[in-house]
């Protein structure tokens, strides 16, 4: 690409109707002025290592990676960054202009930052965190809660392999419940995660009971849509401070952003009203 080229960005996926990130991304791009364009592209997984080796000489600058792509980009890239080596999957792909392709994970920040602006003063070392669901995006809650200070995850899934399998990766300081249980994780939990799915819109409801949730605990919920999941509205109800999952993907894109398109966007109102009215 030359360097007077304009920039393109994306988002890799199957399917990829329904990502919001454009809505994002071109909603900095417009912010900010920048003469660059970000484009979500339906990638089958056969094709996958023929794309990613295209976009660069097609002038892409990077891209997002989804769904069913995120752990097999690992294979393609040359370099990979720790997080996204310890979570096992990429959602973001740089591409360097020696032909380097670099994957990087921005979940578990993401993550973080949306309950650090949330919650103001919310801290993971503020006590034990209680997450439900061990799929791909408990993985990223984990690895960032660890590294960010939490001294003990408790854990619990349906299908209990998986949460033992993620005991087996992160160590000791998780702890594995069984999920008729997971409500027993509760009483000590000062921050409690739904990574699962349930609570979407279509999908069943997490019933997992919460008489046990303290009010001083910070609950906050992977799911976006709806804002507010039945589970955050019984927390919110019980009194404990509660944080929406939009801001968890508005924070994991900014890093890709500045790094793509030169300018650090800020997430704010702005930014939210933005995605949910596209
Ligand atoms: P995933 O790898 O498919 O994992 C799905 C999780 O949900 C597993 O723990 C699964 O349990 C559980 N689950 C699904 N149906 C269930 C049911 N009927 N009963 C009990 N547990 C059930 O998906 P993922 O990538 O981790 O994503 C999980 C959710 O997080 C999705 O809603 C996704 O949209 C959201 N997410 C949001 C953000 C954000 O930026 N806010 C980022 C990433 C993901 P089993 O292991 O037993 O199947």
């Amino acid at each position: 690409m030359s360097d007077t080229a304009i920039p393109l960005a994306g988002v890799i996926g199957s399917p990829i109707e329904h990502s919001k990130s454009p809505a994002l991304h071109g909603h900095w791009l417009k912010r900010y002025g920048i003469n660059g364009h970000y484009i979500p592209m339906n990638v089958a997984h056969d094709d996958l290592a023929e794309v990613i080796e295209l976009l660069p000489r097609l002038g892409f600058v990077g891209v997002n990676v989804t769904i069913p792509h995120k752990e097999a980009v690992l294979e393609l890239a040359d370099l990979v960054t720790d997080r996204a080596s310890l979570i096992g999957a990429a959602n973001t792909l740089i591409f360097h202009k020696d032909g380097r392709v670099h994957a990087d994970n921005t979940d578990g920040y993401g993550f973080v930052e949306n309950l650090r602006q949330g919650a103001p003063g919310w801290s993971a070392a503020d006590g034990p965190a209680a997450v439900f669901g061990a799929g791909g995006a408990a993985r990223a809650v984990i690895a960032s809660l660890l590294e960010t200070g939490a001294e003990e995850i408790m854990l619990a899934n349906r299908t209990r392999s998986r949460a033992d399998a993620l005991r087996s990766e992160f160590g000791q300081r998780v702890h594995v419940f069984e999920w008729v249980q997971a409500g027993n994780m509760l009483e000590e939990a000062a921050t409690v995660v739904n990574t699962t799915s349930l609570g979407m819109v279509g999908k069943p409801e997490l019933r997992v009971p919460l008489d046990g949730l303290r009010k001083d605990a910070t609950v906050t919920d992977l799911v976006y849509a709806p804002l507010e999941t039945a589970f955050l509205e019984t927390a919110r109800e019980k009194g404990c401070r509660t944080v929406d999952g939009l801001g968890m993907l508005l924070f994991q894109a900014a890093p890709a952003f500045e790094r793509w398109f030169g300018q650090r966007p800020d997430v704010d109102a702005q930014t939210r009203d933005a995605v949910l009215s596209a």
